[in-house]
């Protein structure tokens, strides 16, 4: 196999799977972010970071499952931190009408009655009669994610450029010979004019109180939003999906929503300490569907959606292999 010279563009968790995906496979390989290393990630750093092709299958197309299964089987293999436990989708009683139509709308789940919901989750215990339990799902702590894909990055000799914004046409910062990935997110809008913002606000919770161990889904007609155990009783109150790019701070109403349903969920969230409230804006296209487009020596990877760290390691697999052997036979790619 030739060995490769590949310059990635963006280190949120497109483009450090990217790099550590060609890194790992033997390839030469050098990574450009614009922010500092601790900051590194714009979307990626406020993610939930579940792996739930089962879940996010109710409101996606085939195609989001079939790459979300053979991104968590990559996940698995690669990071020994990822937690397979599952996610568990209850529904308040008047809300019975919304848990059986998520139950219509995806497959891989086992019907939770009250005693089931209570051996899977204590904390739960009396509170909910119906749920789905989703066995085959995994979650990670996404920020402790993206540390270990810089540190393996490292180990396996790749060049780490941070505060090293690229400028210009990305194939004037690659040297001769060089491929370029363009994994920068939602910056890459100018070049891809239908690429638009979601915004998801979020709330991290320093909760000693609650013990859950995977992440629960709360069903309501006006919004889908969870709790993901982090473990050290840190949980992410997620998130919103709103059709904005503003990255700003939260709204009042988003926070009533998002603590309303972790106090919803479980009442020994009430002395909760509030750690963070942010927002981050999913780079996405019309379809909602990501892409690996190629335009000669610079192959673009973007529209993550809701979906970057689930979808991350397939469509790292998929570029490196048509950068190895010009194969390119996925939907997702535009030649
Ligand atoms: C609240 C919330 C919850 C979410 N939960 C989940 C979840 O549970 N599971 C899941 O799979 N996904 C989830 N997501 C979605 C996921 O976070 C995104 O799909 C993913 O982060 C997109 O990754 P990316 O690498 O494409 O973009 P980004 O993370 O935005 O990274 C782009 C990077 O490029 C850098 N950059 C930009 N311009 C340049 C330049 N000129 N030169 C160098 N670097 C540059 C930026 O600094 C940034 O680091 C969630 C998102 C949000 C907001």
């Amino acid at each position: 196999m030739t060995k490769l010279s590949v310059l990635v563009v963006g280190g949120g968790i497109f483009g450090l799977w990217q790099a550590f995906e060609l890194a790992r496979r033997g390839h030469a390989v050098a990574l450009r972010e614009a922010m500092p290393e601790r900051q590194t990630g714009g979307a990626s750093r406020f993610a939930g970071a579940m792996l739930a092709p089962d879940c996010e299958a109710e409101g996606a197309e085939p195609i989001i499952r079939e790459l979300g299964f053979a991104g968590l089987k990559l996940w698995r293999e690669a990071y020994p931190e990822v937690v397979a436990a599952g996610t568990l989708v209850v529904a308040a009683p008047r809300d019975q009408a919304d848990l059986a139509h998520f139950a219509r709308q995806t497959q891989g789940h086992e019907h939770a009655h009250a005693e089931r919901i209570a051996a899977l989750e204590p904390e739960l215990a009396g509170r909910f009669s119906q749920g789905l339990f989703f066995p085959h799902e995994a979650h990670l702590v996404p920020r402790r994610g993206l540390d270990f894909l810089v540190s393996e990055l490292r180990r396996l000799g790749a060049t780490l450029h941070f505060e090293s914004p690229a400028a210009g046409p990305l194939w004037l910062a690659a040297s001769a010979g060089e491929a370029v990935i363009d994994c920068r997110g939602l910056a890459a809008q100018s070049e891809f004019p239908d690429l638009r913002g979601v915004r998801g606000e979020m709330a991290i919770l320093s909760a000693p109180d609650v013990h859950l161990s995977r992440p629960v889904r709360l069903l309501h007609p006006r919004f889908r939003l969870y709790v993901v155990p982090w473990g050290d009783s840190l949980y992410m109150i997620g998130a919103t999906q709103i059709e904005s790019q503003d990255g700003g701070p939260v709204r009042l109403r988003s926070a009533l929503d998002l603590l309303g349903t972790a106090y919803a969920l479980a009442p020994s969230f009430g002395e909760a300490q509030i750690l963070e409230m942010s927002a981050g804006v999913r780079p996405s296209f019309p379809d909602n569907i990501p892409k690996i487009i190629v335009r000669g020596r610079t192959i673009s990877v973007n529209g993550a959606f809701r979906h970057g760290y689930m979808l991350a390691p397939a469509m790292a697999a998929l570029t490196a292999d048509y950068l190895e052997t010009g194969k390119a036979d996925s939907p997702v790619f535009i030649l």
